[in-house]
C-alpha cells in the first residue's frame, strides 16, 4: 500500500451521499479529503431568478453528449457552455431531472426526509439490511438535517397557515385514506423540537444553526425547488458540508466533472489490471479551464447521483476499461421510484399552491397501510414559486379561448355603446387587472405529487456513442399509474377541478415518465451474483472486485422506495461510513 498518495479519501459529487461521506471520512483523515462536484456554488441570494437566467439554469457544458430535451439543446446552441444546476435528460420512456449544484439534490429537493415502511426493505434487499437495522442512522440523519413538521399556525391569519395543506387534509379523510404532516428538512429556529422548545424562530430571523453556518427561518415563499435565495432550506452545506470543510479541513473543488478511475500499481503508475490495493488515480475535467487533471488517493468514494454514478463507472469499465472487475449487474435493478407529476386545475376551492415550503404532507395509498405492491403509493401536496403562479394567471385567457373571445366582443360593443351611454365601457386599468387576479389560477389549482412501488426493472446501459442511456419498462408498471391517475381525478373532483392534466410528456404520442427520485443501477447486495456493492460487514459500500472503492449514493438501493428517498440515502450512508471509520456516528458531527 502506498504511503505516498496526495490523498486518504477522493469523494466525487456533493449530494447527500458525498456529503455524509465527507464529514465523517474528514473526521478520521482531517485535511486528507477531497471532495469534487460538477456543479457550481451558490452564496446567500445567489439563486438565478429572471426568465433568462433560469433558461440557462440547465447542465450541458462543453463537449456534453447527454441526451437532453429539444429546449435545451437550443439554448445549449444560442448559448455554448451553460453550467446551471438542473440536469434534465429525455430517455425513450422516461425523463430525469437531477442536479447539478454544490449541495447536490439538497439544493432543489422538496425538503421531504420519510423512512418507508419496513415491508419495503423484506424483498430484494441484502439479508441483514433491514430497516430496524438502519433506525440508528435515521435518527442521526434526521437530526442532522432537522427534520420535523412545518409548525403549526395558529389561525387563518397567522403566516404559518397554509391553505394547501388543509385542503390535502381534507380530501384524504373525504377518500377514507390515512394523511401525516411530512418530516422537512427546513429552518425554523435551532430549538424547535429539540431541546424541548416548541417555539419556532419568527419567520425570515437570521442565527446561526447548530453546526455554526448562518441561516434563516423559513419565509414561507415556496421557492424551495429553484434554490433558497435566504438559506432556510437545510441543505447538506449547511450541515454535513459544513463541518467537513470548516472543522475537519476538507478539500472542495467545484465545476471540476470527474472522467474516469484507475487502480495504480506499487509504482503509483496507472494499472488497469489492479484492484485498488495501490490506490487510485481520478482524472477530472476542470470546467473553468477547460483542461483534464488528475489526483491520487487510496480511497475513491462515488456519490455522483444515480445517473452519475452509473455512467461514471460504465465508462470506466467499458471505454476506458480502467476497472474491468465490476460486476456485469451494474445498470440493473434502475426504478424511478413510482414518480408521477398531475395537475388538478382550476377548481372551485381555493387551494393556494404558491405559499409555504414545497412539501407539508403525504397521503397513504396502500404504501404503509395495508400495502399492495400493484398500487402502493403516496400522493403529496406542493407549492411552487410565485413567479410560476404569474404564468399560470397569464395562461389563463388561452385555457379559455371562448371566454376571451366572449370577452373581447363585449369591450367591442361597449365601446361601441360608449356614446349614448358614457361610462358603461370595461376599459379601465382597475377593470383589467381585476379581470385577469379574479380567478387567479394557482389559486384554484394543485400540484399532485405522486411516488411509490415500481418494480425497479430498469435497465442503465451506456448507447452507441458511450453516454448514459435507459430502457424503461413503463408498461410494467400500468397498474401504478393507473391507481395514481384514478386518484388524482377524484382529487380533481373534489375541489370542482374543470381538468385533470398529466405533465404534458405524459400525453400521448409521447408518453414519458418523469422522475426526480431516479434510483439503484450500483445495487447493494450479499454477493456479486446478485449486486454490484457489497453488503457485508468490513466492506460495506465497497464495490465488488475492488478494495477501497465504495459507492454511497441513490445508485445503492435495490427496489424502489415508495418513500422519498434522501432519507434512505442519508442513513445508507452513515452506514457505510461507520464500517469504514469504525465510529458511530452522532448528530454533533
Ligand atoms: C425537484 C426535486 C425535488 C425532490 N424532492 C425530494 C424530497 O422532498 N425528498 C426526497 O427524499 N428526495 C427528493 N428529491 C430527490 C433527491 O434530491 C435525490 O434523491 C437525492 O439528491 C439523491 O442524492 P444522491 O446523494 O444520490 O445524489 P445527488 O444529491 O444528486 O448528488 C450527486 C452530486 O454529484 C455531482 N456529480 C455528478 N456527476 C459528477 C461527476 N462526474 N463529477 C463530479 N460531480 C458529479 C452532481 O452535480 C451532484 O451534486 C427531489 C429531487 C428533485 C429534483
Ligand atoms: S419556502 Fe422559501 S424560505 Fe422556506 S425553505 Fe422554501 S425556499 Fe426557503
Amino acid at each position: 500500500m502506498s504511503t505516498c498518495l496526495q490523498h486518504e479519501v477522493v469523494i466525487i459529487g456533493s449530494g447527500f451521499g458525498g456529503a455524509v461521506m465527507s464529514a465523517r471520512l474528514s473526521r478520521q483523515w482531517p485535511g486528507r479529503v477531497l471532495v469534487l462536484e460538477r456543479g457550481k456554488e451558490y452564496p446567500l441570494g445567489a439563486y438565478p431568478r429572471s426568465p433568462a437566467e433560469m433558461a440557462d439554469n440547465v447542465w450541458s457544458p462543453d463537449g456534453d453528449t447527454a441526451r437532453r430535451p429539444r429546449a435545451v439543446r437550443r439554448r445549449k446552441a444560442e448559448r455554448g457552455h451553460l453550467t446551471g444546476m438542473f440536469d434534465i435528460r429525455h430517455f425513450e420512456k422516461i425523463d430525469t431531472v437531477t442536479s447539478a449544484v454544490y449541495g447536490g439534490g439538497s439544493q432543489i429537493y422538496a425538503n421531504v426526509f420519510l423512512r418507508p415502511p419496513a415491508a419495503v426493505f423484506e424483498q430484494g434487499w441484502p439479508s441483514e439490511l433491514r430497516r430496524d437495522v438502519l433506525a440508528p442512522y435515521y435518527d442521526v440523519a434526521q437530526q442532522v438535517l432537522g427534520a420535523r413538521p412545518v409548525p403549526p399556525a395558529i389561525g387563518e391569519d397567522d403566516r404559518r397557515y397554509i391553505q394547501r395543506t388543509e385542503r390535502f387534509q381534507e380530501f384524504a379523510r373525504q377518500a377514507g385514506l390515512p394523511t401525516k404532516m411530512a418530516d422537512i428538512c427546513v429552518y425554523f429556529g435551532n430549538d424547535y423540537t429539540y431541546r424541548g422548545s416548541d417555539k419556532p424562530v419568527p419567520l425570515g430571523v437570521q442565527e446561526a444553526n447548530r453546526y455554526g453556518a448562518l441561516q434563516t427561518s423559513c419565509t414561507y415563499c415556496g421557492e424551495c425547488d429553484i434554490g433558497c435565495n435566504v438559506q432556510a432550506k437545510n441543505s447538506v452545506d449547511h450541515n454535513y458540508l459544513h463541518v467537513a470543510r470548516n472543522r475537519y479541513k476538507t478539500a472542495v473543488r467545484t465545476q471540476c466533472e470527474v472522467e474516469r478511475i484507475v487502480p495504480l500499481d506499487a509504482d503509483r503508475a496507472d494499472d488497469p489490471d489492479g484492484d485498488g490495493y495501490h490506490g487510485y488515480r481520478v482524472y477530472f475535467r476542470d470546467l473553468r479551464m477547460g483542461e483534464t487533471v488528475s489526483v491520487t488517493t487510496q480511497r475513491v468514494v462515488v456519490s455522483a447521483g444515480t445517473l452519475g454514478t452509473n455512467e461514471l463507472l460504465m465508462r470506466s469499465r467499458d471505454v476506458h476499461k480502467t476497472l474491468p472487475r465490476i460486476s456485469q449487474r451494474l445498470g440493473q435493478r434502475f426504478s424511478g421510484n413510482g414518480d408521477f407529476l398531475a395537475f388538478a386545475v382550476d377548481g372551485k376551492m381555493e387551494v393556494n399552491s404558491t405559499y409555504g415550503p414545497v412539501i407539508t404532507q403525504y397521503t397513504d395509498h396502500r404504501l404503509y397501510k395495508d400495502l399492495d405492491r400493484k398500487q402502493a403509493f403516496l400522493l403529496q401536496d406542493a407549492s411552487y414559486p410565485t413567479q410560476v403562479g404569474w404564468a399560470t394567471a397569464a395562461l389563463g385567457p388561452v385555457m379559455n379561448p371562448l371566454d376571451m373571445l366572449w370577452t373581447t366582443c363585449k369591450q367591442v360593443l361597449a365601446y361601441a355603446f360608449d356614446k349614448f351611454y358614457p361610462g358603461r365601457k370595461h376599459s379601465s386599468v382597475g377593470f383589467m387587472v381585476q379581470k385577469l387576479f379574479s380567478h387567479d389560477l394557482s389559486q384554484y389549482s394543485a400540484v399532485l405529487l405522486c411516488m411509490g412501488l415500481d418494480n425497479a426493472k430498469g435497465v442503465l446501459r451506456l448507447n452507441k456513442e458511450g453516454y448514459l442511456d435507459i430502457d424503461w419498462p413503463q408498461e410494467s408498471n400500468k397498474s401504478l399509474y393507473d391507481a395514481i391517475i384514478s386518484l388524482g381525478k377524484r382529487f380533481t373532483q373534489f375541489i370542482g377541478g374543470k381538468h385533470y392534466l398529466p405533465m404534458p410528456t405524459w400525453l400521448w404520442p409521447v408518453k414519458n415518465n418523469i422522475t426526480v427520485h431516479p434510483l439503484g443501477g450500483c445495487a447493494i447486495a450479499d454477493n456479486p451474483e446478485l449486486g454490484v456493492v457489497s453488503a457485508q460487514a468490513g466492506s460495506r459500500g465497497q464495490v465488488f472486485g475492488y478494495q477501497g472503492l465504495y459507492v454511497a449514493d441513490g445508485s445503492l438501493m435495490p427496489t424502489a422506495l415508495g418513500a422519498n428517498p434522501v432519507a434512505t440515502i442519508t442513513a445508507l450512508s452513515e452506514w457505510i461510513a461507520h464500517d469504514i471509520t469504525g465510529m458511530a456516528p452522532d448528530a454533533a458531527l
